[in-house]
């Protein structure tokens, strides 16, 4: 199986201390290894290249990978539920080992190959935000007509409706509580 992720390594391994340079820009996943595991709303964006910019040296034990890579994502905005095109840029140290001193924080040397997208993928689906902004100053959607806050305004005020209430007192990671909330 060709893939632009799979990365031939056998002179590394010979010149031993060596290293390379390698760039790289290629759709992830051509082959659907890795199918989306249920409908999360942000997600990888399948049509658009991942850019890679890594370094390959060889040691003894194996192979380090270090660089960069940046990943276009879709998602909605948890306030307004607009759709948000999106980049994560993640910075890459990894290991890549023989089959015999493989752990849970190395990759697979297979023979006179790696395959870089096990640890494209694992980078990529930790970065993705799970509730992303389209901005962090977006109004939302207004509670009582529905109207993007950010585009119109409306004259809906009056109780707040304790549904809503509720709603608002949720935290996220990446924002203050709510005054009031655990
Ligand atoms: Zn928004
Ligand atoms: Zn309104």
């Amino acid at each position: 199986m060709s893939s632009a992720y799979r990365v031939p390594i056998a002179k590394l391994r010979r010149d031993l201390p060596a290293s390379t340079e390698l760039n790289l820009s290629a759709l992830f996943d051509e082959g659907k290894t890795f199918e989306p595991k249920g409908k999360a709303e942000t997600d990888i964006a399948w049509d658009a290249p991942i850019d890679l910019a890594i370094r390959i040296e060889s040691y003894s034990g194996g192979l380090r990978v270090k660089g960069s890579l940046r990943a276009p994502w879709r998602g909605t905005c948890r306030r307004c539920s607009s759709p948000i095109d999106g980049l994560s840029e993640i910075a890459l140290n990894e290991r890549f080992v023989d089959p015999e001193d493989l752990d849970e924080e190395s990759y697979l040397i297979d023979q006179d190959y790696i395959d870089l997208a096990p640890m494209v993928h694992d980078a990529v689906f930790l970065d993705l935000p799970l509730a992303p902004l389209c901005s962090a100053t977006c109004k939302g959607l207004c509670p009582y007509c529905g109207i993007d806050r950010n585009e119109a305004t409306c004259e809906c005020q009056g109780e707040a409706d304790p549904r809503w209430a509720t709603l608002n007192s949720l935290s996220f990671d990446n924002e203050e509580p709510a005054p009031g909330a655990e």
